[in-house]
């Protein structure tokens, strides 16, 4: 046994790559995630669905929308440990991964082939500075990778700084991002099909007013996906 083993293995308890929900320590090709909580992730199905629960959400404001959540999100199990570890610790490869898995439900579905371009939710300014990137674009990057659409990083500018939507009750979230979208240079887009790409969808109020600002530009048609629904 080599004089260093002990060393080595104390090494690889340290330095090894735990689960980002459970904490175990992963094995073999597990990344990011173990395989048990990989297994039990709750998939929506819903770009399978038409007027699915999130499609019912936003009918009245978004019409003929077509949407889609990759996961439901639930709290304290692995949906909000894989959100959370993108928005808050900012694990690029995990955005990327889930990305890459809500782009491959996309395309699988068919039902959002005529997409043109793919718009991520905008944070402001003061908020991306102060987290230093914006989860919705990483998760789009990875939605590209797995369903290729040009993403349009520019269009929207989140234009009113608005305080975290997470504790709020569905009014105040309402009024908390009530005309904080504005759209620049929207010409480019006219006639063209946008998916709109968020993060978690709870109530529906960011995406709505995302919606308001993009249906300025003539002719175009908007849809939605995010990587987890909260709704109930
Ligand atoms: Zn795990």
């Amino acid at each position: 046994m080599s004089a260093f083993r002990p060393f080595n293995d104390l090494l690889n308890v340290l330095f090894s790559p735990s689960c980002v929900s459970c904490g175990k320590t992963l094995v073999g090709d597990e990344r990011f995630l173990c395989v048990n909580c990989l297994s039990q992730i709750p998939y929506t199905g819903f770009e399978y669905t038409p007027d699915n629960q999130l499609e019912a959400l936003l009918v009245n404001t978004i019409p003929n929308v077509k949407a889609t959540a990759l996961m439901h999100y639930v709290k304290n199990e692995c949906p909000q440990h894989i959100v959370h570890e993108i928005k808050y610790h900012n694990n690029l490869g995990l955005g990327k991964l889930f990305g890459r898995l809500l782009g491959s439900a996309l395309s699988d579905s068919h039902r959002f082939d005529d997409v043109d371009v793919i718009v991520p939710v905008p944070l402001h300014l003061f908020r991306w500075l102060q987290r230093g990137y914006n989860q919705s674009r990483i998760i789009s990057s990875g939605v590209a990778e797995t369903f290729p659409r040009p993403i349009c990083n520019n269009l929207i500018v989140r234009s009113r700084y608005t305080t975290t939507q997470t504790r709020k009750s569905h009014q105040e979230r309402v009024k908390n991002v009530d005309k904080a979208f504005s759209i620049k240079r929207g010409s480019s887009l006219e006639g063209k099909h946008i998916l709109l790409l968020d993060d978690v969808i709870t109530t529906g109020s960011t995406v709505r007013s995302c919606y308001e600002a993009l249906s300025k530009i003539k002719g175009v048609t908007v849809s939605v996906a995010a990587l987890a629904y909260a709704g109930t």
